[in-house]
């Protein structure tokens, strides 16, 4: 997986202080994407098992408390990022205990295929749909356009 940015300690993409990675890959090409510059799934930098620790670190940094990781994009759930998502959320579950997970993609819950569902399955709050610039509102908490849907899922 590539990714294209790392914010450490983020205010804007979920709700308390959190961990935010945008990773490189998106096959939705919504016309007025707010990240075009992600959509390849070779631009950006390679995601290091050296990030994944720090996410990790960070995380538990008890010196500025985060509610949790948000992974954005591009798109997580793209075909070839899984794998490394998997294991990610799989050491915050794991390593990480009272942190939350959110995840925004451009797929919609009920097209996932089963290796997309075992992310979710690890995750707390799903955003899906593609952006769609028609129903754009930017009075909407956490999406971009009035087609998306915020799942809490646990
Ligand atoms: S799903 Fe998100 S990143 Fe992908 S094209 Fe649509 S708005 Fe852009």
């Amino acid at each position: 997986m590539n990714m294209h940015q790392y914010y450490p300690v983020d205010i804007v993409n979920g709700p308390g202080t959190r961990c935010t990675l945008f990773v490189s890959g998106c096959v939705h090409e919504c016309p007025g994407c707010y990240n075009k510059s992600t959509w390849r799934v070779n631009s950006g930098v390679a995601f290091t098992r050296k990030m994944e620790d720090r996410i990790i670190s960070d995380l538990n940094d008890t010196r500025i408390r985060r509610q949790g990781l948000s992974l954005s994009g591009g798109d997580p759930l793209h075909p070839q990022n899984v794998a490394d998502i998997l294991h990610l959320v799989q050491r915050v579950r794991a390593e990480c205990p009272g942190k939350d997970i959110w995840m925004w993609t451009g797929y919609k819950m009920d097209e996932l295929n089963a290796a997309q569902r075992e992310v979710v399955e690890l995750i707390n709050v799903l955003v899906d749909g593609k952006f769609v610039q028609d129903l754009k509102d930017p009075a909407l908490i956490w999406r971009g356009s009035s087609n998306q849907v915020v799942h809490y899922l646990r």
